[in-house]
C-alpha cells in the first residue's frame, strides 16, 4: 500500500489510531496499559538485587517512603529487565509478615528461643569474639612461619548484605585476625 493510500485510511475513525508499521500506541496491549497504570504516580529508584553475585537490576517503586513493588530493571545491561523468582520476590524481604523483626536467642541446650534487646546480644557477641580471638590465636604457623591471626572464629555473611557492608566486614574481621570470611551468595 502507497504512503499516500494508507495515509487516506488513517482519516477513517476507526482506523485513526493504526500506526503505519503497527507499532507505537497500537502495539502497545491492555495488559501493558494496566501495568503502567498500576505504577503511575510511584517514585522509582534503580537498585541492584541483593540476593547473589549475578547483581541484576533492579527498580523499585515506593509511594511516601512506603514500598510498593520491585521488578527488573531493562536498563540493566546484566539482567536486561529479567529477575530470577528469588529476586522477583525482594518486596518479602522488607515486607514479608513472618520477618522477624527483635533478635532470638536459644540457650546452649535450650528448647526455646527467647527475645533478647539489640544492646544485650551485642555484647554477648563482643565478649564471645574477644574470648575465641584470644583462645584460637596463632602467632605462628606449624613450619614456624610469622602469621599472627586466629582461627577461633570466621564470617559468613548472608546474600542480603549489599557491597558496601561486605566491603566493611572483609576489613573489621581481617583486622581482627579472622583468615576466614566468606559470604553466602559466592557459595
Ligand atoms: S538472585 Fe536472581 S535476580 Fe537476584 S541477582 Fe541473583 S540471579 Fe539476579
Amino acid at each position: 500500500m502507497s504512503r499516500t493510500s494508507f495515509d487516506r485510511l488513517r482519516q477513517l475513525p476507526v482506523l485513526g489510531r493504526v500506526a503505519r508499521w503497527g507499532t507505537g500506541p497500537s502495539a502497545v496491549s491492555k495488559e501493558t496499559r494496566r501495568a503502567g497504570a498500576r505504577v503511575a504516580g510511584l517514585k522509582a529508584t534503580e537498585s541492584v538485587c541483593p540476593y547473589c553475585a549475578v547483581g541484576c537490576g533492579q527498580v523499585v517503586y515506593t509511594r511516601g517512603g512506603e514500598l510498593i513493588d520491585v521488578e527488573g530493571n531493562p536498563r540493566s545491561p546484566i539482567s536486561q529487565g529479567t529477575l530470577c523468582p528469588k529476586g522477583s520476590a525482594t518486596r518479602q524481604l522488607v515486607q514479608q509478615p513472618g520477618r522477624l523483626t527483635k533478635v532470638r536467642y536459644r540457650r546452649p541446650g535450650g528448647t526455646d528461643w527467647e527475645d533478647l534487646d539489640l544492646e544485650t546480644a551485642m555484647d554477648m557477641i563482643a565478649e564471645r569474639v574477644i574470648r575465641a580471638r584470644e583462645e584460637g590465636w596463632q602467632h605462628v604457623d606449624e613450619q614456624g612461619r610469622k602469621v599472627d591471626r586466629t582461627m577461633g572464629f570466621a564470617h559468613l555473611g548472608g546474600a542480603t548484605l549489599d557491597n558496601e557492608e561486605n566491603y566493611l566486614i572483609k576489613k573489621l574481621f581481617t583486622a581482627m585476625g579472622a583468615v576466614q570470611i566468606e559470604n553466602q551468595a559466592r557459595i
